[in-house]
């Protein structure tokens, strides 16, 4: 079905549009090419350092996210010599920055407080309740908190997670006082280490402690157009995720759920962006579904993340970046997903040290069903597990007939796979 939005810019020439991205993202690459193939002219403003790197020889305009007021008024700045037709960001961290600078410019876009409550775990839930949807109990703890006491107030089983971050970081479940006491000090501690503090975030002053929701998970991927939700893909999650840590692994789509439970998703995140305050772009939302229905985890304003969408195909061959900066354009879109089934595993990381080797991708490749592998952990770094870190050793995708071959043909080729994983070098003193 092809549906026409209103133009957000009426202005004749070639469009231009401002990509905003983290460097240490994987994202920016396949929204530049999505860019460059839709022949709309792409700048593109990073964290990169202001004075020291240029890691893509690409010019790209040096922003600080985390002092997003600034970012907004240097981009402010930059469209009155370079008139911008949108701007896109990608990834979680842009998106304060892109909301206010949109604004300043009169670009169609979330409101600002809107993509800052999206990415408030505790003002998420606060706003999701006031809404009247499902919402475990939760209460959020000082990190200064002595977690022994708080330990004897909570029912359980609990998850702890920080308010800010993303990707499962930090996620812990517990079910009794003293997992909590050990969760809440590991969380702790990763919301100490530098490169959180250098965020200045006030959410990482604080920890969330909500109750464990049971069942299934599932994640839906959509476009929001001036507050309705055009459901882009519900992918299943078939892997248990019961903790005590939340690794996501496979991600098949179409969802096996019946029709009607469907819709109540789809609903239900509509409600959820809305008691957010979004109202325009990609929304990626994680649900999980029991007894009572479907619960809404999070609603990020952002598209999935990782490499993940490469298994999307829209329309003739549409990649989700296409769809995303058309829509962002105002140009026309035609969400429907390709038919067969595809789906993504994310490699998880088994233990955490260096990686010094990587065997079997070109038998895992040959897998019947498998579209391509993406190896992104790189030889000779560091991989850090769950709940500290935050990246997987890769990406495979397939294709099918049906999603039950789709996930066979991903554990066929996952168990091809071979890493050789060495222990971290104690440091000397
Ligand atoms: P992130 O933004 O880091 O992904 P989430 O709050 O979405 O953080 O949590 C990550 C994962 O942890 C979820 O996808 C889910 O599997 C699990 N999780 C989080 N909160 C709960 C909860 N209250 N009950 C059950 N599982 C949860």
């Amino acid at each position: 079905m092809t549906q026409k939005t209103a133009d957000t810019n009426p202005s004749p020439g070639p469009q231009r549009i401002l990509l905003l991205f983290i460097t240490t993202g994987y994202e920016g690459r396949d929204f530049a090419e999505a860019a460059r193939r839709l022949g709309v002219e792409c700048v593109l403003g990073t964290d990169r350092c202001h004075v020291l790197e240029d890691p893509w020889g690409d010019g790209a305009i040096p922003l600080r996210f985390e002092e997003p007021e600034a970012a907004a008024r240097q981009i402010v700045e930059y469209a009155r010599a370079h008139p911008l037709h949108a701007i896109v960001p990608v990834g979680d961290r842009p998106t304060l920055a892109a909301a206010l600078a949109s604004a300043a410019l009169g670009l169609r876009h979330n409101p600002p407080d809107a993509v800052a409550a999206a990415r408030n775990k505790f003002k998420a839930r606060a706003q999701f309740a006031a809404a009247g949807l499902r919402v475990p109990r939760f209460t959020r703890f000082p990190l200064e908190q002595e977690p022994r006491k708080a330990a004897g107030a909570i029912p359980y089983p609990c998850v702890l997670k920080p308010l800010c971050l993303s990707a499962s970081r930090g996620v812990i479940r517990a079910d009794n006082p003293d997992q909590f006491v050990e969760a809440f000090r590991r969380i702790r501690d990763l919301l100490l280490l530098p490169e959180i503090r250098a965020l200045r975030d006030e959410t990482a002053e604080w920890i969330l402690a909500e109750e464990f929701i049971p069942g299934p998970e599932f994640a839906l991927e959509g476009l929001l157009d001036g507050g309705r939700l055009r459901p882009l893909a519900l992918f299943d999650k078939p892997d248990p995720l019961d903790g005590p840590f939340f690794e996501e692994t496979i991600y098949v789509t179409p969802s096996g759920l019946p029709a009607a439970v469907q819709q109540e998703m789809v609903r239900d995140t509509e409600r959820a962006a809305e008691a957010l305050g979004l109202s325009h772009g990609p929304v990626h939302a994680e649900l999980r579904l029991n007894a009572a229905g479907p619960w809404v985890l999070e609603v990020a304003a952002r598209a999935i993340g990782g490499l993940c969408s490469r298994a999307l195909r829209f329309g003739l061959g549409m990649s989700l970046e296409e769809l995303i900066i058309r829509h962002a354009l105002g140009m026309e879109i035609a969400p429907a997903r390709e038919e067969p089934a595809a789906g993504v595993m994310m490699i998880p990381i088994p233990r955490g040290g260096i990686l010094k080797a990587v065997e079997g991708v070109e038998e895992a490749r040959q897998v019947p069903g498998i579209d391509d592998i993406a190896i992104t952990a790189k030889l000779d770094q560091e991989v850090v597990p769950l709940p500290e870190g935050s990246s997987y050793l890769g990406f495979i995708f397939a294709r099918g007939a049906s999603p039950e071959q789709v996930e066979a043909a991903l554990r066929e080729a996952h168990r091809f796979l071979r890493f050789t994983i060495a222990s971290r070098l104690p440091v000397a003193p």
